[in-house]
């Protein structure tokens, strides 16, 4: 008997320096995965000699027409009895590389093998049955791929044969489905319409759709990227231990990806330090090596003693991981108790160790059919999307970019309770936030102290900073505030977005990294203002707590949190700007609430309901939270007496 062994090419230089490329298959029960990859294995020529023969004659003999779907029952059957050496891949090649066909035999496998590293896909075939069209479980395989990262997606269009090759079918399924995909942020690579039983637009070009002019599906996969070698990669280099050895301190860790030599400089993060490499340290070799790459385990000495701990990562500083205190994960969740909102675990991630919080549970998906629902928990066996918090900065990678950093496992009472991938959607590198750009800066004393301005002013300076959904009513209340404070002889500033957009801040836009830099600006003006002995009052979204957190820390002192607070149906029915509606016809992407986050503040100083209580009484609250907070008696209980009174 010919074992499918056979099919896995020999490991020779001619195919090593081909590489490999990692796909998965999915789709709909009989839409024809298992016809789709006997074609494949045979229209290669990738199927040992005879085996196809073999089939076709057993099928005769049985009074039975060939299916291709045997090809792949026969193969199966060998690897259940355990008759192949290698028993879980399924190779073919092409003219430009090879691939391995990672086996899924059911979704919680396939899932729990990508999370936890132990098999990865870069790329996935969808196949969609072009006569029954798109069913419920194309969808959740498609949502499945969006979850687990993959981002290089051909969707095979079959049994174009069974509606006759019309271009009309083809158009409508590529035009729902791409819209479906679209909704959570997924472009698939290609659409194919394909015959796996006939041989169609699989390896050779079909004759009978001559309005397609895309690829064949083994040229769409062909085309797409292969991951890079390990070594290819950015550095990452966490730090396991800092030995102390003669007067040397040597950093330990083993190498992820990249490469490092004697003499780079490395940054290491999240303590944002930099610092050249001056050795590498060897055991056991006659000469100390200059350079070493991924998955070698090294210890290096660096030129000046910064200082370094475990947890440390090490990259180049051109292409440093993610800064961030808080991430989207995608999770398969293996505790005993459930996870839970508000619950705090224990998070490896490399070398580190972190404590982080469940800040929200977005979606749980239920493993089996793969249907999804809102929760507040995630039971045992269960995938979740879900934003977790950590108290710090950690040093992370986005699990599409690079895998090794990108995966974490949480662990509950001393067991491994989970295990996640990294997703930054929605969520700013703060690197850049955190990170000084320029040095020998001194602050110049004024003359005129704050407390001598707000003597002056007959009233203490500071921040009022709302935050809640566009349309909760921030730029109302805060205009209406406006007017009867200073009617009431406050000096008082507002600040709002569409102003600001104008001027300061018309260099950035709405992505994440943008949005958080907008509210760090936002945050030093208002501080500015505050310092003057002015009350700004700021009126943004600001979606994020880590920014908000931020801008607090400018002036902690006189940084008051208003929660503008109307839920996201509400702010959609007012749409006092239309761009509720822009934003689900997809004219606006990433809108908050709707398909950017917004994460509602823990403890405000103070929160105006405007779902439920009418522009009036909101203002009025605001207006009194002012007169009570910002009297010069209640900023002397804070601060002190002005002018101080010397005993001489
Ligand atoms: P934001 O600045 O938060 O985006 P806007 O102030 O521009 O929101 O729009 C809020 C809309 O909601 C306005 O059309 C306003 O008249 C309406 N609205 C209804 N009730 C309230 C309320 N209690 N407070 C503030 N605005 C309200």
């Amino acid at each position: 008997m010919t074992s499918i062994t056979k099919i896995r090419p020999q490991a020779d230089d001619a195919t090593s320096a081909r590489g490999h490329m990692k796909i998965v298959i999915v789709g709909h029960v009989d839409h024809g995965k298992s016809t789709l990859v006997g074609r494949l294995i045979h229209d290669t020529g990738s199927l040992p000699e005879g085996k196809y023969e073999a089939i076709k004659a057993m099928s005769e003999r049985r009074g039975m027409p060939f299916e291709w779907a045997f090809l792949m029952d026969a193969l199966q059957a060998e690897r259940d009895q355990g008759i192949t050496i290698d028993t879980t891949q399924i190779w073919f090649k092409s003219e430009k590389r090879d691939y391995v066909i990672i086996d899924a035999p059911g979704h919680k496998e396939f899932l729990k093998n990508m999370v936890t590293g132990a098999a990865s896909a870069n790329a996935a075939t969808l196949v969609i049955d072009a006569h029954e069209g798109i069913q419920e479980q194309s969808k959740r395989h498609g949502y499945l791929l969006h979850l687990l990262g993959v981002r290089q997606i051909a969707i095979a269009v079959n049994k174009m044969d069974l509606v006759n090759f019309d271009e009309a079918v083809f158009n409508k399924i590529e035009a729902d489905f791409r819209a479906y995909l679209a909704s959570f942020g997924v472009t698939p690579t290609f659409m194919i319409p394909v015959s796996a039983r006939d041989g169609d637009n699989i390896v050779s070009r079909s004759e009978r759709a001559p309005w397609y002019k895309g690829p064949t599906l083994v040229e769409a996969l062909d085309g797409f990227e292969q991951v890079s070698a390990p070594t290819e990669q950015p550095l990452r280099f966490p730090v396991q231990d800092v030995y102390k050895f003669d007067d040397r301190r040597i950093i330990a860790g083993r190498i992820e990806t990249g490469r490092l030599k004697v003499g780079d400089t490395l940054l290491f993060s999240p303590s944002n330090k930099k610092v050249q490499v001056k050795s590498i340290e060897a055991w056991s070799v006659p000469h100390a090596p200059s350079e070493a790459h991924a998955g070698q385990s090294v210890g290096i000495t660096l030129s000046e003693q910064i200082f370094v701990e475990r947890g440390d990562l090490a990259s180049h500083a051109d292409h440093p991981p993610i800064e961030t205190d808080v991430f989207n994960a995608r999770l398969f969740w293996l505790g005993r108790d459930a996870l839970t909102v508000g619950k705090r675990y224990k998070m490896k991630l490399n070398t580190s160790e972190v404590q982080v919080t469940v800040q929200a549970i977005t979606k749980v998906i239920d493993t089996d059919d793969l249907s999804s629902a809102a929760s507040s928990r995630v039971e045992r066996n269960s995938v979740a999307e879900v934003t977790l918090r950590a108290r710090k900065m950690i040093a992370l990678d986005d699990y599409s970019t690079l895998a090794e950093t990108g995966r974490f496992v949480l662990v509950d009472n001393y067991d491994i309770a989970g295990g996640g991938i990294i997703s930054m959607d929605g969520y700013a590198d703060q690197r850049k936030l955190v990170t000084r750009a320029s040095s020998n800066i001194q602050r110049v004393e004024h003359r005129i102290t704050t407390d001598m301005r707000e003597e002056r002013h007959g009233h203490a300076g500071g921040i009022v900073w709302f935050t809640g959904l566009s349309g909760a009513g921030k730029s109302t209340i805060a205009v209406e505030v406006e007017n009867r404070l200073h009617a009431l002889g406050y000096q008082v500033y507002v600040l709002d977005g569409d102003n600001i957009r104008h001027g300061l801040n018309s260099n950035l836009g709405f992505s994440p990294e943008d949005r958080a830099e907008n509210i760090r600006r936002i945050g030093e003006v208002a501080a500015l203002f505050a310092s003057a002995g002015v009350i700004a009052i700021t009126s943004f979204i600001s979606p994020y707590r880590s920014d908000r957190d931020r801008a607090r820390e400018v002036a902690p002192d006189s940084f008051h949190e208003i929660y503008v607070k109307a839920d996201v149906a509400t702010c959609e029915s007012r749409d006092p700007k239309g761009l509720y509606k822009k934003a689900r016809t997809g004219e606006i992407a990433e809108f908050t609430g709707i398909s950017a986050p917004y994460e509602a503040p823990e403890a405000p100083e103070l929160v105006v309901d405007t779902a439920n209580s009418s522009v009036d009484d909101c203002v009025q609250q605001v207006v009194d939270y002012v007169r009570e907070n910002f009297s010069l008696e209640s900023r002397r209980a804070k601060h002190g007496i002005w002018p101080p009174e010397f005993d001489i």
